[in-house]
């Protein structure tokens, strides 16, 4: 089934228009890539998705309800994270307690505890730095727990924007293999990339954008093929 749906999408920074009418789908399970250069409106969709921008016309469904220009808040209590951008994390607060801020929504501590656990059993590394300062981490490491956060909220959908920008070729290897794991745990995927080679070795399909458009929509296959 289909589980989140764009339609003529357009969104714009004060006068400036940044997406001119997207459509796309998502079906459950898929990891879908967006890909295309710099500026093309693929960050502006996912904050659109997650209600940090309000579309200035179109709509978005999610579960077949609509979300169209609701509260980034209750965009997450409909089962939707996205990873802060820029690797946003806490400097001086732990690697724990910066999950915790992330299960603001558990009902109980022993819940947000639980939750952690289920991040730390994803990102070991996190785990062995569990009582470290977020700020001492690595750029890599603190892409994990900024994504480990978004985690904290159990979601079926998560957005992600350029998981892999800035890591070396190692940590982005994780940061893939990641993505294919809590795919294989039923999470469905949205993730920007910019490098369609690393798009193809997760991604199950593709959207590629030009200047605040969907142009095409590629299988992993096709994408191959024909770059
Ligand atoms: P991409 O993610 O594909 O690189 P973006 O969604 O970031 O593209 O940008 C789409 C367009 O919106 C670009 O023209 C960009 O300059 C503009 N834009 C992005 N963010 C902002 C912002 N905060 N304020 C004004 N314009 C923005
Ligand atoms: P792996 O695939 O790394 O071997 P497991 O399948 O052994 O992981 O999962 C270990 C535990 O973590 C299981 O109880 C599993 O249900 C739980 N788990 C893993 N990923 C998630 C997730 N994204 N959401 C909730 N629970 C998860």
């Amino acid at each position: 089934g289909i589980l989140l749906e764009l339609r003529d999408l357009h969104v714009s920074y004060g006068k400036t228009a940044a997406l001119h009418g997207v459509n796309l789908n998502v079906r459950v399970g898929e990891v879908v890539a967006l890909i295309g250069a710099n500026g093309a409106g693929k960050s502006t969709t996912l904050r659109t998705i997650s209600g940090l921008l309000k579309p200035t016309r179109g709509e978005i469904r999610y579960q077949g309800r609509q979300i169209t220009g609701m509260p980034a808040d209750r965009v997450v209590r409909q089962g939707i994270a996205q990873s802060p951008e820029e690797r946003h994390v806490w400097p001086a607060m732990t690697v724990y307690e910066n999950l915790a801020m992330g299960g603001y929504l558990c009902k109980s501590n022993a819940e947000i505890d639980k939750r952690v656990g289920v991040v730390y059993h994803r990102f070991p590394r996190l785990k062995e730095r569990h009582r470290q300062l977020a700020g001492t981490l690595s750029g890599g490491e603190q892409q994990m727990l900024a994504i480990g956060r978004a985690l904290m909220s159990e979601p079926e959908l998560l957005l992600l924007d350029e998981p892999s920008l800035g890591l070396s070729p190692r940590m982005a290897e994780e940061m893939f293999e990641f993505v294919r794991e809590i795919n294989a745990h039923g999470v469905t995927v949205v993730l920007v990339e910019q490098n369609v080679h690393n798009a193809l070795s997760v991604a199950q399909r593709a959207y590629v954008y030009e200047t605040g458009r969907v142009v095409a929509e590629r299988d992993a296959a096709g994408l191959l093929q024909d770059p």
